[in-house]
């Protein structure tokens, strides 16, 4: 059998362990450190629009703290986009909040903005105003931020930038996670970089990024002894972690450079395939990092579907995986509110996520190519 092709896994720049080793050297083995603080500014001065940092265990915490910090209790709605993984939606539920889905459109996947209005004037009528909005950049490419934040505006709710998949995407020149009121980072194993898990929260103002640290240090008052007036959680990023995300901030640049050329290679793969679309940039306001390369199968006309595809490149080992399922269909958020008609639903049904690593080789792209021509002829 031929070595396993994954759909994305993590790709080392070879300078993470001098950062670790300066940890060992120094003997800042702990969840704080001069890692922490210099992969704080390694983001902001990648993301460079006046945006505060911290960092964080992992983005789940980060978009449990935003939630926080946008004042979410129990009883609260929270509005969540559908089609995502579970982690945009969980942290809703640690608060005892109540998540409302919302369906996608076909540009990008993401939230519709349609839906959202919907979902609003509803809620707003039973005197639900939600407290947060989370908008998610799924494998990278942009919402419709745009009409998004116009419809939030009219009700005055913040909103939250899931962008774990899209760091380095951007909408209108601006990076994703920077649009919003909090925007929360993922740097898990599978992420366009990693820090072998971890996340960050990037904020707008400075008071609640020390906020963020405050939360994530469990909460302690200024004094002496240990003094709490608020519950704290271990939230911060331990300095081990911070130091191979420096070691991949060096080279995200290039991350993102080879994630966009994979999906040229599989723009060109299947060009001439009818009944195959790619999840694709709609105009020149969007910039997506392409974290993964998705597709939709269109079964009428294909005469296969995906998970046809799926299976037969595993039995080549390649992985692949069915875009997520969304939120609304899992057995754990059946009774919540749903808005939107089936969009999400098809792409479930219908979509695949294609190896997208950015250290797939040559050979690599060519054992995918001959697999995928397999089945296309
Ligand atoms: C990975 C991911 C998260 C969670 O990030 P972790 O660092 O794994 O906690 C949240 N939302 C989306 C869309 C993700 O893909």
């Amino acid at each position: 059998m031929k070595d396993k092709i994954w759909l994305s896994s993590p790709h080392m720049s070879g300078n993470e362990i001098k950062y670790i080793n300066s940890a060992f050297e120094e003997n800042w083995v702990a969840p704080l450190g001069p890692n922490v603080n210099g992969l704080e500014d390694d983001l902001t001065q990648f993301l460079g629009q006046n945006v505060h940092i911290a960092a964080l265990s992992s983005g789940t915490a980060a978009l449990h703290l935003a939630l926080i910090q946008c004042g979410v209790k129990r009883g609260d709605f929270v509005i969540c986009q559908s089609l995502t993984f579970s982690a945009s939606a969980n942290p809703i539920a640690y608060l005892g909040a109540q998540p409302v889905f919302i369906d996608s459109e076909l540009d990008t996947w993401n939230m519709c903005p349609e839906a959202l209005n919907k979902a609003l004037k509803d809620l707003n009528s039973l005197n639900n105003v939600p407290k947060a909005i989370i908008v998610v950049h799924l494998y990278g490419m942009p919402a419709k931020m745009d009409e998004i934040m116009k419809i939030a505006k009219e009700y005055d709710i913040p909103i939250i930038e899931d962008a774990a998949e899209s760091l380095g995407s951007s909408y209108k020149k601006r990076y994703t996670s920077t649009i919003g009121d909090f925007g929360i980072l993922s740097f898990n194993g599978n992420k366009i970089i990693t820090t072998s898990g971890g996340g960050a929260l990037v904020c707008k103002r400075k008071e609640d990024k020390d906020m963020a640290v405050f939360l994530s240090t469990q909460a302690r008052d200024e004094a002496p002894h240990y003094q709490h007036s608020k519950v704290g959680y271990n939230y911060r990023m331990s300095n081990i972690s911070a130091g191979i995300g420096r070691g991949q901030m060096e080279v995200l640049k290039d991350r993102i450079f080879a994630r966009r050329e994979n999906n040229l290679f599989y723009k060109n793969l299947f060009k001439s395939s009818n009944g195959i679309s790619l999840l694709c940039e709609p105009n020149e306001d969007y910039f997506s990092n392409h974290w993964l390369t998705a597709i939709k199968i269109d079964e009428n006309i294909t005469g296969f579907n995906r998970e046809d595809l799926r299976s037969l490149l595993l039995s080549f080992n390649i992985e692949s995986r069915p875009i997520w399922k969304p939120m609304h269909m899992q057995p754990v958020f059946i009774d919540c509110k749903y808005y939107g008609n089936d969009t999400a639903e098809k792409l479930f049904k219908n979509g695949l996520c294609l190896p997208s690593g950015s250290n797939l080789s040559e050979n690599d792209k060519n054992r995918i190519a001959e697999t995928i021509k397999f089945i296309l002829n």
